[in-house]
């Protein structure tokens, strides 16, 4: 099969009849969009272009085509697609990630293409988690309240400026890249790491920074939750922030669901278009 789905001989000299590729949009920037990228990549029926927004300097290399920064706006995002000749949409981008994914929502209920998210279900406490459950940030750093604690934050370094709210505490903020500036936070310790994390490195960064309190955000997934399990097991209290509302749509939970949804939306699979 060639790009356009014609016959090709195959290597008996047969010719081989097949439908056309499929041309995909994947939103990520997670672990999940990796992870699916990978299945893709052994799809020669699929025509797969990743999208990363461009935050982390170096991010994972993508094993498919992959393109990197904001489309601009719902506009640029139609633009792009109607350019690309794109059939479907998977949005794989992080829970928080709202904007994008109303971009995302708003353009293929313009153009009438098919959209899945595709994401981990939240985290729900268990037995010996003690949560703070709060909205947003800004209640998370008012959720610390006055007295100096020693606080794990962990929801990322473009949100970090918010806990200069708080002054009062000694933060060990953990993220991927260096803060375009130095956070405004008089006593606060950076530690560089990407996921996926252990356990007991998660154990030992607690019990070396003598850690009181962790602040997160419910991402959901398996590779960052080890900090929820290392707080539950040395009886800290995590401030844990709540999703936004998800996107309007169809959704998957595994890579196995993915690939049924683009396989029952190919064109001509008899699937109505749209979200
Ligand atoms: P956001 O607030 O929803 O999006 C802001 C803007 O960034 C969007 O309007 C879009 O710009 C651009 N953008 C976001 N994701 C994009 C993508 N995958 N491809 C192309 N452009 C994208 O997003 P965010 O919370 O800043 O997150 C940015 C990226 O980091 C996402 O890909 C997300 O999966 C990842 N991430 C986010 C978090 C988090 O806590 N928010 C955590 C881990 C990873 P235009 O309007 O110009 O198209």
């Amino acid at each position: 099969m060639d790009s356009q789905g014609r016959a090709v001989p195959s290597c008996a000299g047969l010719e081989i009849e097949s439908g056309p590729v499929m041309r995909l949009l994947v939103l990520g920037g997670t672990s999940e969009a990796s992870a699916l990228a990978q299945a893709l990549a052994d799809r020669p029926d699929l025509q797969a272009t990743l999208s990363l927004a461009g935050r982390t300097a170096a991010p994972v290399r993508p094993v498919i085509d992959h393109r990197i920064g904001g489309f601009g706006g719902v506009e640029g995002l139609c633009a792009w697609l109607t350019r690309e000749g794109a059939d479907a949409v998977i949005d794989a981008t992080h829970p928080f990630a709202a904007r994008i994914s109303a971009n995302a929502v708003a353009a293929c209920n313009r153009l009438r293409l098919p959209l899945l998210t595709f994401g981990r279900p939240a985290w729900a406490p268990v037995a010996g988690d003690h949560w703070i459950d709060v909205d947003d940030v800004p209640a998370a750093v008012r959720a610390l309240g006055p007295v100096s604690r020693r606080v794990f934050v962990t929801t990322g370094r473009l949100e970090l400026d918010a806990f200069a709210a708080a002054p009062q505490h000694h933060y060990v903020a953990r993220m991927i890249d260096p803060p375009a500036t130095p956070p405004a936070l008089p006593d606060c310790t950076i530690v560089y790491a990407r996921g996926p994390f252990a356990l007991a490195d998660e154990l030992k960064l607690l019990d070396t920074h003598r850690i009181d309190i962790v602040v997160s955000k419910n991402a959901g997934g398996d590779a960052t939750y080890a900090k929820i399990a290392a707080a539950r097991a040395r009886g800290l209290p995590v401030v844990m922030v709540r999703r936004p509302a998800a996107a309007p749509g169809t959704q998957a939970a595994t890579v196995a669901e993915v690939l049924r949804w683009i396989d029952d939306h190919r064109p001509g699979a008899g699937t109505p278009r749209g979200v």
